[in-house]
């Protein structure tokens, strides 16, 4: 879902990431604000002047969202749960959780930060509007009263108790905490998120009918988004559910091709990829396996290079690898393919590849226990 994204850099060890949806959000803002929003309520500022103001606006809006995620992410990090990435897409931004909050306390904490980051930015900005034309100018009376509304109804929004919103996981945690029923408190976070998310929709219905299609259509896909999500949470834990108690050894394939480091990649990939339908193939050198390349590592080599690269110049080292065991939970797999952001993790015992797991070698493994009603 985040394949097209770019990063922005750093910040307390989390990668902070945009997809390129985010653009498109981002000229919106900038649209919104200097053609709409600035003209109409402060028509003493010149033209010239309203756009960098909308620039630097929309800025400061996306680096609150930033801090919002980073609420959550610096939190989870702190009990234990650490987040490699945030992604800003067009609804906003979202921290990559590794694993799922194993104690409902955990999950308040996660999910209440965000909100409180939010509702002190409100506050901050607030300051800085209410100080007044005649203390900071109007530009930056404008700017802090728009940053200071956003920033209020972002925690007020995000507080709506529905899966996926900041509201959704506290309702999970509060029910999870009291019922000490996760499945049950999931199922009903999730189906108050499609609540909201069938309110949302139904607003947006309302609006077009009024004619103004901009919101209209604006909230109906926060809507969608959020049906979206809320169907995939639950989906999630079912298939976690399903997934307990199954190791990576039962789900393994043992059969992939190996391939020598002195391959070429047009050798590779004319003879072994094409013939064998598969992604990633075992470097064997001497007796061992000494390394893996998948469609990622031959993609990452420009095409005209294919007949000069050898396989062993291009694999990642099998010591660079995060391999998993083979006793290793189904669950666990998934979270560190997740982690590291692969589709595929070999499993290594004793120091010898043993096989390979990938996402849909799981998936296989879940609808043959299904057809078999096992
Ligand atoms: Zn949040």
């Amino acid at each position: 879902m985040m394949r097209n994204s770019f990063s922005l850099g750093t910040i307390f060890g989390i990668e902070l990431r945009a997809d390129l949806s985010w653009l498109v959000a981002f000229g919106l803002v900038v649209w919104m604000l200097s053609a709409h929003d600035f003209p109409m309520n402060y028509s003493q500022l010149a033209p010239g002047a309203t756009f960098g103001l909308a620039i630097a606006t929309a800025i400061f809006f996306f680096a609150s969202v930033v801090a919002h995620e980073l609420g959550h992410s610096l939190v989870s990090a702190r009990l234990g749960l650490p987040v490699p990435r945030i992604t800003l897409f067009i609804f906003g931004g979202m921290a990559q959780l590794s694993r799922e909050p194993q104690r409902p306390r955990d999950e308040f904490l996660i999910a209440v930060a965000g909100p409180l980051v939010s509702f002190a930015l409100a506050l901050g900005f607030g300051a800085l509007a209410w100080a007044g034309p005649g203390v900071v100018g109007l530009p930056l009376t404008a700017f802090g009263r728009w940053l200071s509304t956003v920033n209020f109804a972002l925690a007020l929004f995000n507080l709506l108790p529905g899966f996926p919103l900041d509201g959704g996981r506290i309702l999970r945690a509060i029910v999870w905490g009291l019922s000490r029923n996760f499945k049950a408190a999931t199922a009903l976070a999730g189906m108050a998120g499609r609540l909201i998310a069938f309110g949302l929709i139904g607003w947006g219905l309302l609006l077009a009918f009024r004619g103004n299609w901009a919101d209209a259509l604006w909230i109906a896909f926060v809507g969608w988004f959020i049906e979206q999500a809320a169907s995939q949470s639950v989906a999630r834990v079912a298939l976690q559910d399903t997934l307990a108690g199954h190791t990576a050894r039962e789900a393994m394939m043992t059969d992939c091709p190996r391939v020598g480091p002195a391959m070429t990649i047009q050798k590779l990939v004319d003879e072994v990829v094409l013939a064998s339908g598969r992604r990633c193939f075992p470097v064997v050198g001497g007796n061992r396996v000494t390394g893996l390349i998948t469609l990622n590592e031959i993609r990452a080599v420009p095409r005209e290079e294919w007949a000069t690269t050898t396989v062993g110049t291009a694999m990642i080292p099998l010591k660079e690898l995060k391999s998993v065991s083979p006793e290793a939970g189904l669950i666990e797999v998934f979270e560190q393919m997740t982690e590291a952001d692969v589709n595929q993790i070999p499993v290594v015992e004793n120091g010898q590849l043993v096989g390979m797991v990938a996402r849909d070698n799981i998936l296989a493994f879940l609808q043959a226990r299904a057809a078999l009603g096992v």
